[in-house]
Parts: C-alpha cells; structure tokens; sequence
C-alpha cells in the first residue's frame, strides 16, 4: 500500500468553476466539493459542464466521504451528477446541505442521499476533517483542515478576510493555527482574486452605499439586481428597505427560493408584513423591488424589464435600478446590452463603474499575503483560479519566501504526491470536458460542439440527389439550407453545386461532402455544415 497522499483535482484548475479536489491515501479517498462550470459563449446550447467523474466511479470502492465547503453552484451544483452512481455520505454546514437538499430534491435523489451535518471532527478513513469558518459571499462557508497521515493540508475553500462582513462570520485565522499546531504540509487556496492588487473591500462599504442611494431616491421605486445567493447582502437590503419605509417584491425564481430556504434555517431575518406580492399595488416610492439577473442572463427578472417583456414589472422613467453584482467575466457584452435597454428606458441606473454596490467574495493579493503568512504551508498549490490567477498566486507565494519548486502549478487531472518530505507530480489523467445539455448528460462530445459552432456561424445545407437503381442521376439534385444563404437569391452558387455533385455523385456520400465543402469555401469563404442525402428512386 503506497505510503503517499495524492492531490488530485478534477475540476477548478485553469478554470474558474467545477471545483472537485480528491484525496487519496492508500485505499481511501475523499471529495472536497463537486461543482458545476456554467458554459462559455461558444458552447451553443450547453446548460452546465461537469468534471469528468470516471476516476471517482473506477474507485468508488475507496470512496469515503464527500465533504462541502459551501453551496454556491460552483462547489455542489454536480452532486446531484455524482450521486446517481455513487453511494456515499455528504458533509456541508446547515446552509449548504440546503441548498443540496433541494438540488437533489429536483432530481429525484434525495431519498437514496445520505447527507449528514459536518462535526468539528470528521473521521473519513485516515482523514480528519476539521472546519474553519470563513467570510465569503454566501453564509455558513468553511475551509477545512485535512490530517493525514503524512501531515496536515488546509484547503481554503472560498474566502476574503472581510473584519466586518454583513452577517458576522470573518475569517477565523486564530482557529485554523489552533488546528494545526505541527505545522502545515500544504495549502490549496483560492487564486480567484489573486490579480487584485490590496484588499478586497469590505460588505460594510455596500450597505453605506446602498444607505445613501436610498436617500436619493425618495419618492422614486428601487429596483435592485443581485446574486440569489448573497444571503447577507439581502439581508442587508431588507434592513434598508425597514430603515426607509419601503415594502419588498421579490421576483426571479432562484431568489424566491433561496429567500424562503434561508427564512427557515434562520440565516435571514424578514420583519413582519415587509414582503409583499409582486403583483400588490404597492405605491412605487414606498416599494423595492428585489431581482435576478445582475448578469444579464437571457431569461432573467431583470433583462425581460429592461426588454419590456416583464410580466408585472415594467421600467418607468425615475425609477432607480441598482446593479449590485460585479460583472462575471464574459459576460460583459450582455450585461452592457441590460443596460443600454435600462437606460434607454429613462431609469437612473447605478451599477460597479459608478459606485461601490458589490464587493467580491473572494481575498485580494494582501488578503492572499495574510493566508500564506498565517498558515505557512511547507507545499503551496494555488487553486480556484485560471491559468494566470494561479501563477500570480504562486508568485504571491514566493514573494513571501516559499521557494519556487515548492510551489506547484497543476491543471485538472494532475496527480500531485508527497510522503510527508518531498513532493512531486506524476502522470496525470486525460479529462474530457462532460456537457449537460437538457436531459442529455455526457452525449455531447468535441465533435457534436464543432458542429454547433460550424451551425452558428456558417448554417448548413442538404443536398438532395435523386438517383436509379444503377447510382445514376435520375433528376435534378435540390438544395435545402438554413443559416448559410438565401436559396432563392443564389441561383449561380447553386448550378455550379450540382455541377459539383454531377461530378462526384458517385464516389460516395464523404467524398461528396468534401467536395461540396470546398466548392462553398472556394466561392463563399464560408463553411457551412453539409448533409448529401441520396434518395433511391
Ligand atoms: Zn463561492
Ligand atoms: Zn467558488
């Protein structure tokens, strides 16, 4: 049995998203989270990619336990995933078993789930699992001290240094040195900001702000757009909403349902009779209108207002719409597109640019300095973070005198070992990106995404050739085309195609195809997908 702890991460490395870090000693393994991605731009019609399981599933035997840091999507959106085909027991705080019940519950596995409440102990195997609290933008996240039999790891998990959070949860640095008094072999730690020169500000800055936005927009309606899961900084608004005599809507499905979870487990105090319907007819100076959609997301409470597809909510003239959510990177373009609908619309539009409405979750650069120089690991891997927030972060690392082969860059599928002493990678896995789209889970490969991205920009066309029993042409050949060019308007481009198809019919349906892309390169410089389909007369 090999006397090492291996780091394996499947997800959260070069990518912001889909966070799954294994541990494994000898025949035991752990899970630390299991996130989703949400898809890039050019990924036509993929609602969530996954981290490649087929490690956990090939092991699951060794599977001991899968432990949860906190319950943004990134960090348990692909339990629901995993738990179809291993049986193993779940650990996360209150909150984040909540949030899971209700994911597992959409999924209809919820009975067969064993989700238990994580101690201040955990024994997974040789593994003692040992929570920290830490302030973050969602209540009740922890980062973990991981003992093994070869020495201590702190898996930060997602965290700021925030001294005064909404909510009250910092931090906790004195407890983590109290956890580990022999020292720390390695710390994994959250890279995100690690671009971010000083300190990432604190929640208190945003509630000043919104304070004085309130203010200013006596006798005008408020509407403010934010994440579902920054339980605190709802909190804060409702207090606001008390403190200047305004009533809230809320309206967005994840919010509905985040507001309602967190009433019940008591992380969200709502004075009496402050909530009202969305559909009451509430005077607009005494109202705040509470919304999804700070990205701009397509179906969103806030884009179909700016659209003015919203069904009860529409924009008048001095109205002040809040944007308090930093802009996710990528999605600045639909983002700038809700804006321009909201301003064109007359509304008075706050959003990041223009005054403190959000601060990140995450610790800046001088943060990072204090977790490094707090927990002084002997091994740094930088983690959570793209290719550039994990060298910075390394570099961070050496800055503060870890030697730079003691720093170690990984990407997902990585194996990183140590006996204690040493450290050093080994032969890593090949992971295939697993797309959800719909029902269809893991269907969807490289080549199916090629094609999507081929359809989006150059359309296809089928081509249509009648032909005898003997593969001779028995008509003319037709064409059918979406997305490429208007039929009607080519006559030209398509009498040179059957040409083309006159002299290739009969070297059969690939070879047709080739020629026939090229001929609509050639003419066109566009490459739209093409169908040959012989009909049999
Ligand atoms: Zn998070
Ligand atoms: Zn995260």
């Amino acid at each position: 049995m090999s006397k090492n702890l291996q780091i394996l991460p499947l997800g959260g490395m070069g990518e912001i998203g889909k966070n799954l870090t294994i541990y494994e000693y000898g025949n035991n393994m752990i899970v630390v989270d299991c996130g989703v991605m949400f898809p890039e731009n050019d990924m036509y019609g993929i609602d969530l990619v996954l981290p490649d399981f087929s490690y956990i599933l090939k092991n699951k035997n060794k599977l001991r336990g899968i432990v949860l840091t906190h319950g943004h999507m990134d960090h348990i959106g692909a339990l629901p995933y995993l738990l179809r085909d291993v049986n193993a027991p779940v650990y996360g705080t209150p909150l984040t078993l909540g949030l899971v019940r209700r994911k597992l519950e959409e999924a209809n596995l919820l009975a067969n789930s064993d989700l238990r409440p994580l101690g201040e102990v955990e024994h997974l195997g040789p593994f003692r699992v040992k929570p920290f609290p830490v302030a973050h933008s969602i209540p009740d996240s922890v980062g973990l001290v991981i003992e093994t039999p070869v020495g201590s790891v702190v898996h930060t998990g997602d965290y700021k240094l925030d001294e005064t959070p909404a909510g009250g949860r910092t931090t906790d640095l004195n407890k983590l040195k109290k956890l580990t008094p022999e020292g720390v072999l390695v710390m994994l730690g959250d890279s995100t900001n690690a671009d971010q020169p000083g300190r990432t500000e604190t929640e208190a800055v945003v509630a000043e702000t919104l304070d004085r936005l309130f203010k200013q927009a006596k006798g005008e309606r408020i509407i403010i757009a934010t994440f579902s899961s920054v339980l605190a900084r709802l909190q804060e608004i409702i207090y606001l909403a008390e403190k200047h005599n305004r009533k809230v809507a809320l309206t967005g499905r994840s919010l509905v349902e985040n507001i309602e979870l967190a009433r019940e487990l008591g992380y969200l105090k709502v004075p009496k009779g402050i909530l009202v319907d969305i559909h009451a007819s509430t005077p607009a100076e005494d109202l705040v209108i509470l919304s999804t959609g700070s990205q701009g997301e397509l179906r969103s409470a806030l884009n179909r207002m700016a659209n003015g597809e919203h069904r009860q909510v529409s924009i008048q003239p001095g109205d002040t719409v809040i944007i308090s959510g930093g802009t996710i990177p990528g999605n600045e373009e639909v983002v700038g597109r809700m804006l321009n609908n909201l301003f064109e619309r007359g509304a008075h539009v706050i959003y990041g640019a223009m005054a403190t409405v959000h601060v990140s979750g995450h610790g800046s650069r001088e943060d990072m300095r204090m977790m490094l120089e707090a927990v002084k690991p002997r091994f740094m891997i930088p983690a959570h973070g793209e290719a550039r927030h994990l060298h910075l972060h390394a570099k961070l690392a050496q800055e503060t005198g870890m030697k730079a082969e003691n720093t170690f860059i990984l990407r997902d599928g990585s194996r990183w070992l140590t006996d204690g002493k040493k450290a050093w990678t080994e032969g890593g896995l090949e992971l295939d990106e697993v797309y959800v789209d719909g029902r269809l889970v893991g269907e969807i490969g490289e080549l199916v995404m090629r094609d999507r991205q081929r359809l989006s920009q150059d359309g296809f066309v089928v081509a249509l050739i009648p032909i005898d029993k003997k593969n001779k042409l028995s008509g003319e050949p037709q064409f059918v085309s979406r997305g490429f060019v208007y039929l009607k308007d080519s006559g030209k481009l398509l009498d040179e195609g059957r040409e083309q198809i006159r002299r290739h019919h009969t070297k059969g349906a690939a070879q047709l195809r080739r020629a026939l892309e090229d001929f609509f390169y050639r003419e066109t410089q566009s490459r739209p997908v093409v169908l040959p389909q012989y009909i049999q007369s």
